[in-house]
């Protein structure tokens, strides 16, 4: 291998995600509070090449919101994560260890259990589209390019575009649950069309009940023995151990976290929910995981115990669930709206996981483990809600809505996501006559950044916001 380019120079996307690594850690270890306390010039003199190419071109509002102090800790605390897993998997690549990407229900553990790092293929263009202007818009058209319509989903089309133009390694295995939609699924069979390997469906079953669940869990294990007969690695039970106890240790915080932004004030700052998101993806993945997810809950319970508000002084707080996603190319946006308009972030579609209802993986043996993880699966974001009955994501958000005390919703409706807007007026009719709050429903798109340009969601989501001060 010597001789040979390494996969993180050779691939973008892990080039450049471990750049915006350094870069959010750089620009906080400077202390500066603001972007205006930033020594740009001095900055770009002691930056690599390649870092400081990369400055001009992120937004200046998500270098606003990091260097808040209610967000720097965790940023750096996440970034360190963030960087360690790309640096490992790219290592890993070098050393010869297969292609594996994974679908954003299925996290890691089972893969690292028979040594591997697997990638969340939706995962790297996350922290692009929330870097940088324009963030993944160019490997959107080239997906677009090949004859694939506008009006699948970005979350695909952007590493579909990626792999295309050599940003992103070609896959030996693509591991895909069948649920939610029908668009993610037909995208998977194109990547493996277009780029070869092995595609390995997990069918997963359209009702919520335990009998669903024993079909969904044969499903599993069917999937490892094909990812063991694929890959020639064996389910390891002690490295499995380990990285499951990490997981749970990191869904130990969340649950907290859950538990403390009940609280009034909500102690704990919006912006890191798409970065709850990431972690979810990356679960058990690394330590310095578990360290980001502890730092969000210690940081919010300090805030709790001190009765302190994460709005600027004085303003009113207004409680708001988020019932689909977020919008990861506009990360400063929960940010932005607790500053101008006493938004706090409570829950959204893509971070929540019910705590009692998933709970932890049992580790005393390698079926337990299987299991579990195969139990959280069932109830990831997009799997639990995605792809059942309406009442399942219902009475999620209106339990959510009730016992967080939550004063709006707002349904930032994912243009890919038809299964999630038909039910949207059921879940905004349910949230006004059973827990008495508005609802407000916008368009946006995950990581294209032309479907709601920023002037415009701002504007929509100003007007809203303002009905409620
Ligand atoms: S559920 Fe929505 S966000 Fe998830 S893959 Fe399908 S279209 Fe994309």
């Amino acid at each position: 291998m010597a001789d040979q380019e390494s996969s993180m120079a050779k691939y973008e996307y892990f080039r450049k995600v471990d750049a915006v690594c350094d870069l959010f850690q750089m620009a906080i270890a400077t202390g500066a509070n603001s972007p205006g306390e930033l020594d740009i010039p001095m900055l770009m003199q002691v930056l690599p090449e390649y870092h400081a190419s990369l400055v001009p071109q992120i937004h200046p509002e998500v270098i606003e919101s990091i260097l808040k102090p209610k967000n720097k800790n965790t940023i750096v605390a996440h970034m360190s994560a963030v960087k360690r897993f790309v640096g490992d998997l790219a290592s890993r690549i070098d050393e010869g260890q297969p292609v594996i990407y994974n679908f954003a229900v299925t996290t890691p553990e089972i893969f690292l259990g028979m040594d591997m790092i697997p990638v969340c293929y939706e995962l790297l263009p996350i922290y692009i589209a929330a870097t940088f202007v324009g963030g993944v818009d160019d490997d959107i058209d080239t997906t677009e390019d090949e004859g694939l319509p506008g009006h699948i989903c970005s979350a695909q089309k952007a590493p579909n575009g990626a792999i295309k133009s050599g940003k992103m390694p070609l896959p030996d295995l693509l591991v895909k649950s069948t649920v939610p939609c029908n668009s993610s699924n037909m995208m998977y069979q194109w990547a493996q069309q277009e780029y070869g390997g092995e595609l390995i469906l997990l069918d997963s079953p359209y009702y919520a009940n335990r009998r669903a669940f024993d079909y969904y869990l044969e499903e599993w294990k069917n999937m490892v023995k094909q990812v063991e007969k694929t890959t020639g690695r064996t389910l390891d039970e002690g490295l499995l151990r380990h990285h499951v106890e990490l997981g749970n240790e990191q869904l130990s915080y969340l649950y907290r976290l859950q538990e403390l932004r009940r609280q009034v004030p909500n102690p704990d700052p919006g912006m890191h929910r798409a970065l709850d998101v990431a972690a979810l993806y990356l679960s058990g993945v690394n330590r310095e995981m578990v360290e980001y997810t502890k730092i969000c809950f210690e940081e919010a319970q300090g805030r709790a115990e001190r009765g302190e508000s994460i709005l600027p002084a004085g303003k009113k707080e207004i409680r708001t669930v988020w019932t689909w996603g977020l919008t990861p190319h506009m990360i400063y946006l929960p940010d932005w709206l607790e500053d101008n308009y006493g938004m706090s972030f409570l829950e959204c579609g893509l971070s929540f996981l019910p705590a009692d209802i998933v709970g932890y993986v049992d580790t005393s043996s390698i079926d337990s483990m299987i299991e579990g993880l195969a139990w959280r699966s069932f109830h990831m974001p997009m799997g639990r809600t995605g792809m059942t009955h309406a009442d399942v994501m219902i009475e999620d958000f209106v339990g959510i809505a009730k016992s967080y005390h939550a004063d709006a919703a707002v349904f930032s409706g994912h243009m890919a996501c038809k299964h999630s807007w038909a039910v949207a007026k059921m879940l905004g009719d349910a949230l006004q006559e059973q827990a008495g709050i508005p609802s407000f429903k916008w368009e946006t798109d995950l990581l294209d950044t032309r479907f709601t340009p920023h002037a415009s969601a701002k504007a929509q989501l100003a007007e809203f916001f303002e009905t409620l001060i």
